[in-house]
């Protein structure tokens, strides 16, 4: 019989490929199959589904990955079988190579095949159902052969629980370092650790607090269990909805009284009978499926807690808000309920009482309490001297999101932010009534500017004027508390204002198509890397793409300037009838303009992160190269909700801008030779 792994060895070099080789197979053990499903990112980016069987990973090539929503029909292109170590294969394959590119494990766990009796049967019938068990891929799944070809499939969900929207994992967030575990029978209880005034803070988030019995719903299947009380209908109902085979949901039951409101007489009365009118107030998840959550911050497990609760009325999801809790204490108050409870929106659980959580009364004095201290994170000093205002004030009034969104946002993102931002000398530009209010440019720091705001004197015209330079997650606040939305650092550092550290090719469509952006960026990484330099790219947050080349100390701006015009010219040879180096916007002709003369002393740019003042707080998007090649991409796709979960995922794609210092001299010679062959 021929060796089932002859075609995966035969497209491969090992001595130049990290791959594994594939050994014998092990004898069959007596456990579920495993798949693993790779991200990877080749000349096209796709998603490669591996399935064990027979001692191999059977493989399809899923270019547009997976969708919950069952209608999404997504081809899968049958690849040759992979050896079952490749299960933990990842890393790079050499340039040359075949896939060359990275391959991320993007999802792993065991399946069952359903429906068929065995791997053969399903192949003949061309019909190969699933039941996957990932971290992000949960349920049934189906692969269907088509005529079109012999290797050609569709793959797509079965309609069962997991089924929904066009969501790419089951929860819709990452599940992060959540351990595998058994199921928790015994998880603990947070409970709440002080009282506090009143308090606002981008770091905490507010529920209110629900008067009931505290209890844990706990999911098994089909068993359904309140742990101490006897079940309520509808609770039990709900619970079989929850879009999970096993859970534990933290909440509290609640009865209500006759004007509606929840009340400790009517739910005693309604446990010692027959439950009726009794529901759940879920607000955390401890385990899900096969993991525990109790590692994870505060806000995944409530997102995904949200995920999983699909509308009932026995089971609900309690909400919250962000940063303010005075704001939340008022609608409470207004409702006739007692408190609200401050949560710290990073916190993993804790068993028992904890800081974390803190009971927050109405009607309590904001300055005779005591207050709220969020110190595990950083210095409680530090964090006191920014006075977070107005955070209710919506900033995107089409979406409605808050001025405390974009705090929430600019806390969760510093980490990544900042070492972009630091030493610069950066502008503001202030929307003190939202992105469809005035605004105002501001490049000098005012006086009255605190002390601790780091200013950098910037000689200009004869004089000397203070400009801000962000360098802590506490100035950077400050900075976006004063009303900015998107921040513009310069290309120099304050220590050398002349000598840029990275070069800038801007490529602005204005009224031009964003295909036509793609395209010319696609041209110019084809160009600068033909040259030798090793360009990165980031989505500008509003439609355009910005390339930049991080530079070796000792390059003015004459020099960067005078390379990303080259470049930008020929690229406009290349590519005539969509990009132009025109300045004048009417002249333009729709096409997309090259700017390059963003290389100068006192211009700026957008860092990487920035929110935009446009809708749908878009923000400036980091992009591996290959994420071109990707049908779906387009910079409304990057927003102040989904980065952070982005950057957990992928890292910094932009780091390389702050340690890659790279030798432009040898490059502008290769430049001149590609003019002169024109
Ligand atoms: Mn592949």
């Amino acid at each position: 019989m021929a060796d089932p792994l002859d075609d995966y060895r035969k497209k491969r070099d090992f001595d130049a490929t990290p791959e594994p080789t594939g050994g014998p197979a092990d004898a069959a053990a007596p456990r579920a199959p495993v798949f693993v499903v790779h991200r990877h990112e080749a000349r096209n980016l796709h998603y490669d589904l591996r399935l064990e069987t027979g001692g191999v990973l059977r493989s399809w090539a899923v270019p547009k990955g997976f969708s919950y929503d069952p209608g999404d029909k997504r081809l899968a292109v049958q690849t040759e079988d992979h050896p079952l170590e490749y299960e933990h294969f990842h890393g790079r394959i050499p340039r040359g190579q075949y896939g060359a590119g990275t391959m991320q494990i993007w999802d792993r766990g065991r399946y069952d095949l359903v429906k068929v009796p065995d791997w053969p049967t399903a192949m003949q019938l061309g019909e190969v159902k699933i039941v996957l068990r990932g971290r992000r891929l949960r349920g049934e799944w189906h692969l269907v052969k088509t005529t079109q070809g012999k290797n050609t499939w569709l793959l797509f969900k079965s309609k069962d629980r997991y089924a929904g929207t066009s969501r790419d994992s089951a929860l819709g967030v990452e599940l992060g370092h959540a351990p595998e575990s058994p199921f928790l029978a015994a998880p603990g209880q947070q409970r709440i650790g002080g009282t506090a005034g009143p308090f606002v803070d981008p770091g905490w988030l507010f529920e209110m607090e629900f008067i009931g019995q505290r209890a844990l719903l706990q999911k098994r299947g089909d068993a359904i269990d309140v742990r101490g009380v006897p079940l309520p209908p509808a609770v039990a109902h709900g619970a079989l909805r929850l879009r999970a085979e096993s859970a534990v949901l933290d909440g509290v039951l609640v009865a209500l009284d006759a004007a509606q409101r929840p009340c400790r007489e009517s739910l005693a009365r309604a446990l010692a009978g027959d439950g009726h009118g009794v529901v759940f107030y879920a607000f955390d998840l401890l385990f899900w499926e096969d993991y525990d959550l109790r590692p994870l911050p505060l806000l995944d497990r409530k997102a995904a807690l949200r995920a999983i609760v699909a509308p009932n009325p026995g089971v609900l999801y309690v909400d919250h808000v962000t940063g303010s809790g005075p704001q939340l204490l008022d609608v409470i108050a207004q409702a006739g309920l007692p408190a609200a409870v401050g949560k710290r929106a990073t916190g993993a659980f804790v068993d028992g009482p904890s800081a974390d959580w803190l009971r927050i009364p109405v009607g309590s004095n904001p300055a005779a309490a005591p207050r709220a201290a969020p110190t595990a994170t950083r210095p409680p000093t530090a964090r006191s001297r920014v006075r977070l205002t107005n955070l209710d004030k919506v900033w995107w009034p089409a979406e409605g999101y808050t001025k405390g969104d974009l705090l929430a946002y600019y806390d969760q993102i510093a980490d990544v932010l900042l070492p972009h931002l630091r030493d610069r000398p950066v502008h503001l530009n202030r929307f003190p009534d939202g992105i469809d209010g005035k605004s105002f440019y501001q490049r000098e720091a005012k006086d009255g500017t605190p002390d601790w705001v780091r200013t950098t004197p910037v000689p200009h015209d004869g004089g000397v004027t203070p400009h801000h330079v962000i360098d802590t997650r506490e100035q950077l606040l400050y900075a976006i508390n004063l009303g900015s939305i998107d921040l513009h650092p310069w290309l120099s550092r304050a220590a050398t204002p002349d000598a840029p550290d990275f070069a800038l090719l801007d490529l602005d469509p204005k009224e031009a198509p964003w295909p036509h952006v793609v395209r010319i960026a696609r041209a110019a990484g084809k160009l600068l890397r033909g040259i030798g330099l090793r360009p990165l790219l980031k989505t500008s947050g509003k439609k355009g793409i910005h390339i930049v080349i991080p530079l070796q100390p000792g390059y003015s701006y004459d020099h960067s300037k005078m390379f990303t015009e080259a470049v930008a010219r020929v690229l406009v040879r290349q590519l005539p009838s969509i990009a132009t180096v025109e300045r004048l916007p009417d002249a333009r002709d729709g096409k997309v303009y090259l700017d390059f003369l963003q290389n100068r002393r006192s211009q700026t740019i957008v860092p990487p992160y920035s929110a935009r003042p446009v809708r749908g707080a878009q923000v400036s998007a980091p992009l591996a190269w290959d994420e071109l090649e990707d049908d779906d991409l387009h910079p409304s796709r990057f927003s102040i909700f989904n980065m952070p979960g982005r950057v957990s995922e992928r890292g910094d794609l932009l780091r390389p801008l702050l340690e890659d210092r790279q030798d432009l001299l040898p490059a502008i010679e290769a430049l001149q030779q590609v003019l002169r062959e024109g």
